[in-house]
């Protein structure tokens, strides 16, 4: 089989894959790998909206405590309060490193950059470009990486699996969309960078790339994953495509309002109201329309609204000019004269494959950085803003350790043995059979069914028992499904197969570990177990694959300047 070399392999081209293969190129010496499984820009990254969050005003009165503190409540105790430090100080440098490659932030009428007020933060710290923020952060990030020519980019490559040996990394297989090769990325570090897997969710903000291979092959290579039963609900999907109206809406002041016009928000969260902490204002809407006060919506999902009117054409124009024209374009609404309906969809995985506070995990040679990894920042609810901002700051910490570890290394470790590598392209080529009987796009809207009814917003044991099995099942229907299309170039079929088991897989996992914390935290919500439960609860979850399902274990959360207390907004 064809092999590759490279000292370092960035995994996936978001804001942490371009950000850590950028720290690490600016070492002359190291030879980095940037692979994609799109285009490198078409990165899901690209979509985010509605700022960064950084400390950039002590003279004003924020300060890192603040923003620590403010990620620590929001987190409902769940973070790593040493990780929640070193990140608040690392932030504010990376806002002006991107200013000085040239993001161009919104600003101040004196020209200083702008920030906007964002859920759960008690500072108006969201630096941003309009409404269109991660797009012109991964702009920026784009071009600088054009200044390296020790950089070499795999676009429209799929990774199927991560091979360690011995706890040592030793290389990737890679099946390259374009051509139809499948070879081997030999290499001494791995950064994994493969953001979230919000698309086993129906109703959801992310893109249709967003299935968790990078989670789900680091699970079944052994690596542990971490608190994945918290999955942050954004309280603004529109109404049905799921696609974003960004929190910034109501940082900009716009409000929620149910169906007979009352700001409802001011019932559950009198002093920070529509910008409560997501996990809140989603739980709240859900009330709402449980209880009867939303609007009959199509297929189940029933609405509130977002209503922007009072913030006039002015400041919906330069602040939002993005929410008004998806308004307009998928819903045939101008939010200058009409609400918006939305409710909450599947956001954002606060859980990743285990990190510590350097990004590293217990694999020696691979690092994570953004949405996929959990160095425990967001614990059990994330703040708006802090995932892009965590992307920069992790794909820093990562790139910036892995290229010491390469450094220091003489050699590549030792070439899996060939039976491996065989066994890898089967495992990609030879599993599904074009007469299977089993529809494989069925199946993945089966199983998207089922967490949206079983594993969203509130969840139950019974409900979550259901969802258990019926993943168990799809698990079992999935060896049997039809991959029409048998060809190796652009074989979108097959590749989506592949990306439902590890949909599958991960869902699993999501599943036994809300089955099994019984109590309520930050986005994780039982009904029959409505209470926070410090004695018993406050620590993180592991799961290691096991071929029957997850084994789970507990680690304790690091907590070194604030005890729990009770939230409130
Ligand atoms: C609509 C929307 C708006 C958002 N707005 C904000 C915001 O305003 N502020 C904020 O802080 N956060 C926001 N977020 C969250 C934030 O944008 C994401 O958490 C973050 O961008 C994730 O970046 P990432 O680099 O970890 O992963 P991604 O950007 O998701 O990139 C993943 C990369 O991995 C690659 N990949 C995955 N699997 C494979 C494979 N098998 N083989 C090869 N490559 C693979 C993909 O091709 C891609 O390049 C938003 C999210 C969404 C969906």
């Amino acid at each position: 089989m064809m092999s590759k070399k490279h000292d370092i392999i960035v995994l996936g081209s978001g804001l942490a894959g371009m950000r850590a293969t950028i720290e690490a190129a600016r070492n002359p010496e190291v030879d980095v790998a940037i692979i994609s499984k799109v285009q490198l820009m078409r990165s899901h990254s690209v979509c985010a909206e509605g700022g960064t969050a950084a400390v950039m005003r002590p003279e004003e009165g924020d300060s890192f405590e603040l923003h620590a503190w403010d990620t620590v409540r929001g987190a409902d105790f769940l973070c790593d309060q040493d990780v929640v430090m070193r990140f608040v100080q690392e932030m504010p440098k990376e806002i002006l490193l991107l200013e000085h490659w040239g993001t161009p932030w919104s600003r101040r009428p004196d020209g200083r950059i702008a920030q906007r007020p964002f859920g759960g933060h008690s500072f108006d710290r969201a630096a941003f470009a309009a409404d269109k923020t991660g797009f012109f952060e991964m702009q920026t990030l784009y071009d600088t990486l054009q200044k390296y020519d020790n950089v070499s980019r795999y676009d429209e490559c799929y990774v199927s699996s991560i091979l360690i040996k011995d706890n040592v990394f030793c290389g990737l297989t890679v099946w390259d969309l374009t051509s139809g090769e499948f070879f081997l990325i030999q290499g001494n570090a791995l950064i994994i960078a493969t953001g979230g897997a919000c698309r086993m969710f129906g109703f959801t903000t992310y893109s249709l790339t967003a299935t968790g291979d990078g989670l789900a092959m680091a699970y079944r290579a052994g690596l542990p994953v971490k608190d994945l039963e918290f999955v942050q609900f954004h309280p603004t999907g529109l109404v049905p495509s799921g696609i974003l109206i960004t929190e910034a809406a109501r940082g900009e002041g716009g409000y929620l309002r149910n169906s007979q016009g009352e700001r409802f928000m001011e019932k559950y969260a009198p002093d920070k109201r529509e910008l409560a902490p997501r996990d809140i204002v989603s739980r709240s809407e859900m009330t709402e329309i449980n209880e009867g006060r939303g609007f009959p919506g199509p297929d189940g999902l029933d609405y509130v609204h977002i209503d922007l009117r009072h913030l006039g054409a002015n400041k919906i124009n330069e602040r939002l000019p993005m929410i008004r024209e998806i308004a307009m374009k998928l819903n045939f609404i101008d939010p200058i004269y009409e609400p918006i309906p939305i409710r909450p969809a599947a956001h954002y995985f606060m859980g990743g494959i285990h990190a510590n506070i350097d990004a590293a995990t217990p694999i020696e040679g691979i690092w994570v950085a953004g949405e996929a990894g959990c160095g425990s920042l967001h614990g059990a609810n994330r703040l708006g803003c802090n995932s892009t901002a965590e992307c920069l700051t992790s794909g820093k910490i990562a790139g910036d350790n892995a290229t010491k570890y390469v450094s220091k290394q003489k050699t590549l470790p030792p070439a899996p043995k060939e039976a491996v590598l065989k066994d890898a392209e089967a495992r990609v080529f030879s599993r599904f059979s074009s007469d299977g009987k089993e529809n494989a796009y069925a199946l993945r809207k089966e199983l998207q069914k089922t967490m949206d009814s079983n594993v969203a917003v509130y969840r139950t044991g019974s409900d979550l028992e259901t969802a258990l099995n019926k993943i168990k099942e799809l698990k079992q229907r999935l060896l049997d499904i039809q991959v029409n299309d048998q060809g190796r170039i652009y074989n979108t079929d097959l590749l989506s197969a592949l990306e439902t088991d590890n949909l599958l897989d991960l869902a699993e996992v999501i599943a036994a570990g809300a089955l099994a914390r019984t109590e309520s935290r930050g986005a994780h919500s039982r009904r029959d177990f409505p209470k926070r439960d410090d004695v018993n609860w406050l620590k993180h979850t592991l799961a290691y694959y096991t071929p029957t399902g997850p084994r789970l274990d507990y680690i304790p959360v690091n907590i070194t300047m604030w005890q729990p207390v009770e939230r409130k907004y």
